[in-house]
C-alpha cells in the first residue's frame, strides 16, 4: 500500500486542484435554466481569453478524439485533400481519423526530434497550383515527443505561398500552458481538451472556430450530428447541447478559468517554462557519461508541458517506469509507437510547483541509478540551483 501523496507527471491528464474537485462537489442544476445559462456564459467568455480569440468557442462531451473528429467532419467532403505535418504520434492519429472519412490525407513526413519546416511546407503548397490541399493539420505541442511547432511561421509559410488551406491546430497539450494565439496567428480551428493545461477530468473538448471555417462548414459534406457546429450555434455563441449538458464539468471550468485568470495567463506561461527549464537542466546533468537526453532537440522547440527522456541504447525506459511508481509513487509516462520503451515523458503541466517537480526529478534520478541506466549524477541539484534563481530574481 502506498503512502504520501501519489505523484502523478504524466503529460495528462494533470493534478485536478482541491478546489475544482470543490466546485464540482454539488449537486446538479436544469441545464436548461438560468443558473446553469450563467455559468456557461461566463465559461465561454473567458474560455475565448484563453484562446485568445473573438470567434466561436464550441464544447463537447467528448475526449480530445471528439475534437479531431469535430474538425474534420464539419469542415470537409468526401475525397477532400488535407496535409498532415508529421511531428509524431498524435499527428499521424489524427490523420488516420481522416482517412477513416473518406479524406485524402498527405503526410508531409519529418522525423520526430525537430519540429515542422516553414519551408517545405510553403514549398508544398506552391507546388500545389490547384489548391487541392483544403487543410493543414498541426499538432502545436507533440505530446509524444516534446516538440512544439512554430505555429505563426506555419501560418507565414501558408500565406507565403499565397494558399487558401485552413489551418487546423490541435493545442491539446498546450492551451492554457503555453502561449497560444488563435486570431493574431490566423488559425482557423483549434482543437483543444480538458484534461492538461485546463485542470479538468478528462471528458471534455473544445474547438474554436473561425469565420472562415464556420463558412467552409455550410459546404462540407461529411456526415454529422453530434458534433454539427450547426447544430449548437445560437446567436453567435454555443446554445444548444446534443443531449444532456456536462453540468459537472462546467462547474469545475468556472472554478479552472478562474484560477488560470486570476494567476493571470503570462504568470501561468511562466510557471510552466520554469518547471520544464528546470527538468530540462536536470536532464543535462544526466546526459554526461552517455546518459539520458531530452528528446526534442532543437532548444526554442522544446515543449513546457512536457519533457520527453530518451534513454541510452539497450536500456528500457518502461522498466525504469515501474521503479519509478513502484517504489516512489510517481507516476510518468511512456514513449508511444516507435518511442515504446525507448523514452519515459514527464508532464509538467497544470497544477504545479517546484516541489512536486524537485521530488519527481528525484525518483527519477533514484530510479536511473537503481536500473543501471548510465547517467551524470546531480539533476536533482542542477534542477534546484535554477530554480532558487529563478525565485530569488522574481
Ligand atoms: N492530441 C494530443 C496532442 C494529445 O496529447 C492527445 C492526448 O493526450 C490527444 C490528441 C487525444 O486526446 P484525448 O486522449 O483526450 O482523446
Amino acid at each position: 500500500m502506498a503512502h504520501g501523496q501519489h505523484f502523478f507527471m504524466n503529460p495528462g491528464p494533470t493534478n485536478i486542484p482541491e478546489r475544482i474537485l470543490r466546485a464540482m462537489n454539488r449537486g446538479a442544476i436544469d441545464f436548461t435554466g438560468a443558473e446553469f445559462r450563467a455559468i456557461t456564459e461566463e465559461c465561454f467568455a473567458r474560455l475565448k481569453r484563453i484562446f485568445k480569440t473573438e470567434e466561436t468557442v464550441l464544447a463537447y462531451a467528448a475526449t480530445g478524439h471528439g475534437a479531431w473528429e469535430a474538425a474534420l467532419v464539419n469542415l470537409f467532403s468526401p475525397g477532400d485533400k488535407v496535409l498532415v505535418l508529421e511531428s509524431g504520434f498524435f499527428s499521424l492519429n489524427w490523420g488516420m481519423r481522416g482517412e477513416a472519412f473518406g479524406l485524402e490525407v498527405e503526410t508531409l513526413a519529418n522525423d520526430w526530434r525537430n519540429p515542422s519546416d516553414p519551408a517545405r511546407l510553403e514549398a508544398r503548397l506552391r507546388d500545389d497550383r490547384d489548391h487541392q490541399i483544403k487543410a493543414v493539420l498541426v499538432v502545436h505541442c507533440e505530446t509524444s515527443t516534446g516538440v512544439i511547432n512554430a505555429i505563426p511561421q506555419l501560418r507565414g509559410a501558408i500565406d507565403a505561398a499565397r494558399h487558401p488551406a485552413l489551418l487546423l491546430v490541435d493545442t491539446i497539450s498546450s492551451l492554457a500552458s503555453m502561449d497560444f494565439r488563435t486570431d493574431e496567428w490566423g488559425v482557423d480551428v483549434v482543437v483543444a481538451g480538458s484534461q492538461k493545461g485546463l485542470m479538468l477530468p478528462t471528458g471534455m473538448a473544445f474547438t474554436a472556430v473561425s469565420g472562415k471555417a464556420l463558412a467552409a462548414s455550410a459546404a462540407a459534406r461529411l456526415p454529422r450530428v453530434y458534433w454539427d457546429w450547426h447544430r449548437l450555434l445560437g446567436e453567435g455563441s454555443q446554445a444548444y447541447w446534443n443531449g444532456t449538458a456536462p453540468v459537472h464539468f462546467f462547474y469545475g471550468m468556472q472554478e479552472a478559468l478562474r484560477m488560470l485568470e486570476d494567476e493571470g495567463l503570462d504568470n501561468v506561461f511562466a510557471r510552466h517554462h520554469r518547471l520544464a527549464e528546470a527538468t530540462r537542466q536536470a536532464v543535462r546533468a544526466w546526459r554526461q557519461n552517455d546518459g539520458p537526453e531530452v528528446y526534442a532537440m532543437v532548444p526554442g522547440a522544446q515543449s513546457n508541458t512536457v519533457t520527453s527522456v530518451l534513454l541510452p541504447e539497450g536500456y528500457d525506459a518502461d522498466h525504469l517506469r515501474r521503479v519509478a511508481l513502484d517504489s516512489f509513487n510517481v507516476s510518468l509516462g511512456g514513449g508511444l509507437d516507435r518511442l515504446r520503451g525507448r523514452v519515459f515523458r514527464i508532464g509538467h503541466l497544470g497544477d504545479l510547483n517546484e516541489p512536486m517537480l524537485l521530488g519527481t526529478i528525484a525518483a527519477v534520478e533514484m530510479a536511473l541509478g537503481m536500473t543501471g541506466v548510465p547517467h551524470g549524477r546531480g539533476g536533482v541539484l542542477a534542477a534546484m540551483d535554477y530554480l532558487a534563481t529563478e525565485a530569488a530574481s522574481r
